[in-house]
């Protein structure tokens, strides 16, 4: 195995390690930060703050150049040889004693396709299912329920025709900070053309203020406004009877779902006023072309797939599917957060989203790999911390961080001590403190493979430079996994040679190679012997082959958590200079001096009520945890609602959160909790 050490960077085309855009980047070295190239979605090479100061992260101060093995309670540096030493004798060890399901893997959507291709194929030749990515806390829920009535669950449409609608309805999502080189880029430019905005939000957040109409719903009650828009729809007959006769399944029965539904009842629970549910139902029926967003102002509920069949419900009722400008599209969080899903890090699914369930699948795959997957669906990400020390022995975290990322952190922080716990990073992560084992891997700048782009498009990142001191490739570390731990072949020369397995088991990528993308993309799917990719979706018929799409039939499920008079509801979010659970953007300078503290967001008449002021500090609580924080009094908030973004390790909003689960997606209520608010002393 390779050592290697850092140099300097050499400036290559390859893509921002943030967030599911996927912006052309790369290194000047006149400013020393990062530069846009006219990549496939910033054609312009455009750049949010976090792209330009994508390099900064790269010698951070706690990077690990070293592995580092747990002794007397104490992390301390080691060899390679004694930290892979170290797996193997335990987790052969573990394997021996409860079998392979006793090992669960946490693969990585802020790393690339091969090597989460490679990772998946590991844990299911030791013998489990239990991979998964942090798609499980982000929109698990929406590919449930577009998997459920479309076929799949990915972004319908694509950037490039989205501009062609004449009204967006965005449902719990925020892409003018969120995805900001996609709402400035496209959507922005479609509004300054005369396209319609509806934003369904508890806030009036940057894109809910450039909205025509703002439906500032409470947290956890979208399928009352959902459903009311849909009956108005219905009892007004303003949905396309042409597609529903031809393209949809259940409709009567639908209309007999909704006869149940009382408008006005629905807008008092939601907190919205009937006649802006009115006025957004004849929006959206009335409109020629409506694309729709869905966010984690969606998904992250208890009842999250059902919020996003309730979306859906109105897409077919309108006929808004299968052609540019229409569509359901969930903006994707991390930069190959899609990828991860699509190459098989899910314990349900093997790579091309073909089921572990099915024998025929399973059959196909021990030819291509020569061993046949195990056929019982694993656990997924919160199922797996929740059953450390217990069902689970060993776990192995690759540049994830749940112990920021997971919900009611109170618990994971105890859990991630109760099994053998292996890490993979490149930070001195809160996950990397609780390691067993630490293995230092390279960051994005230093590497070569490819991300998938929330609009299904493949893009090669390319090796800038070495990883520093003693780290290795995360590639390197992922095969020398596979030798200690299994017999499979895993001596891949290089990237390339991973991808292009990938591709023979893959369907959907069957077409696609490095060359074909080159400095550009090819796009899922892209069947062997294609031209080309499919770029919209569901035209003429849904994907594979699917002639009709059904309604669902959902109803209102209340929050897991009551609300006390004297409480409010705390909703979690992001913004725009920071990324996830922080890993890198805290470790960014530039980005640390834009926004280097949380704020908790609060509306002036509960601020009032309890007599706190801009700027004051607050105790906020609940029985699950209490955190300080500074108060931004604004109007921007629905009443009764606070907001907190989930970035930060103090305050740490997800000592707050609750840890009550979608029981078909596994996804945690990360957006409706109960909280009191209190001045500090
Ligand atoms: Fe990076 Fe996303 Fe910003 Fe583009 S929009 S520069 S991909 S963080």
């Amino acid at each position: 195995m390779a050592t290697t050490s850092s140099g300097e960077l050499e400036a290559k085309k390859s893509i921002c390690p943030f967030c599911g855009v996927g912006c052309g980047l790369t290194y000047s070295e006149d400013s020393g930060q990062g530069t846009g190239w006219e990549g496939s979605v910033n054609t312009r090479g455009e750049l949010c703050p976090k792209g330009v100061a994508g390099f900064e992260m790269l010698d951070a101060d706690d990077r690990i150049t070293q592995p580092m093995v747990r002794e007397n309670g104490h992390l301390v540096t080691a060899s390679w040889e004694e930290a892979f030493d170290r797996i193997e004798e335990n987790f052969s060890e573990i394997v021996e004693e409860y079998g392979p399901k006793a090992l669960g893997f946490f693969a990585s959507s802020n790393c690339t396709n091969e090597e989460n291709y490679l990772l998946q194929k590991i844990a299911r030749k030791i013998g489990t299912n239990t991979i998964d990515n942090c798609a499980r806390l982000c929109h698990a829920s929406t590919v449930a329920a577009m998997g459920q009535q479309l076929n799949v669950g990915a972004m319908t449409n694509t950037t490039d025709d989205l501009g062609e609608a004449d009204l967006f309805l965005v449902c719990g999502a925020n892409p003018a900070e969120q995805h900001p080189v996609i709402f400035n880029s496209y959507l922005g430019a479609a509004l300054r053309d005369g396209t319609d905005m509806i934003a369904v939000d508890p806030r009036e957040n940057q894109t809910a203020s450039q909205a025509d109409l703002h439906v500032g719903v409470t947290p956890g009650y979208d399928i009352p406004v959902l459903n009311a828009m849909a009956k108005v729809i219905v009892d007004e007959e303003l949905h396309d009877e042409e597609f529903v006769a031809e393209r949809t399944d259940g409709f009567e029965a639908f209309k007999e779902h909704l006869a149940d539904v009382d408008v006005a009842e629905n807008a008092e629970l939601a907190g919205v006023a009937e006649e802006t549910i009115r006025d957004a139902a004849h929006r959206v029926a009335e409109a020629d072309k409506v694309a729709s967003f869905t966010g984690m102002g969606m998904s992250q509920h208890r009842y999250g797939t059902d919020n996003v069949h309730a979306l859906i419900n109105l897409v077919l009722l309108t006929g808004n599917i299968g052609k540019p400008g229409t569509g359901v599209n969930p903006l994707r969080g991390q930069n190959n957060v899609q990828g991860a899903a699509d190459v098989g890090a899910s314990p349900s699914s093997l790579p091309g989203y073909q089921s572990v369930e099915d024998p025929e699948v399973r059959a196909e795959f021990e030819e291509a790999w020569g061993f046949e997957p195990p056929a019982e669906p694993g656990l997924t990400e919160v199922e797996a911390s929740h059953a450390a020390g217990d069902e689970i022995q060993g776990l192995y975290v690759f540049a994830e961080n749940p112990a920021i990322t997971e919900p009611n952190s109170g618990r994971i922080h105890e859990e991630l001590q109760d099994a053998f716990l292996v890490v993979h990073d490149m930070f001195m992560t809160e996950t990397a403190e609780y390691a067993d084992v630490l293995l230092p891997g390279s960051a994005w700048a230093e590497k070569d493979g490819t991300y998938t782009n929330t609009d299904r498009r493949l893009q090669r990142v390319r090796q800038m430079r070495s990883p520093p001191g003693d780290a290795w490739l995360d590639l390197e570390i992922i095969q020398e996994f596979g030798r200690r731990m299994t017999d499979l072949d895993v001596e891949y020369d290089d990237a390339e040679s991973v991808f292009d397995e990938l591709t023979s088991v893959s369907p959907i990528y069957a077409g696609i190679s490095y060359d074909g993308i080159g400095e550009s993309y090819q796009r899922w799917p892209f069947p062997e012997g294609a031209e080309s990719g499919t770029d919209i979706l569901h035209e003429g018929e849904f994907f594979g082959g699917q002639k009709e799409a059904p309604f669902a039939l959902v109803g209102h499920i209340p929050p897991g958590d009551d609300v006390e008079e004297d409480e409010l509801v705390m909703t979690t979010g992001r913004v725009l200079q920071h990324f996830n659970s922080g890993a890198m953007s805290r470790r960014t300078e530039t980005l640390m001096r834009m926004r280097g503290e949380d704020t908790l967001e609060m509306h002036p008449e509960d601020a009032a009520e309890r007599d706190i002021e801009d700027g004051d500090w607050v105790v906020v609580e609940n029985e699950r945890g209490s955190v300080e924080v500074e108060v931004a009094v604004t109007p921007a908030i629905t009443e009764g609602t606070v907001f907190m973004t989930f970035h930060y390790a103090d305050p740490l909003v997800n000592s707050l959160t609750g840890d009550y689960l979608d029981p078909v997606a596994k996804i945690p209520e990360f957006k409706h909790s109960a909280v009191s608010v209190a001045k500090t002393e």
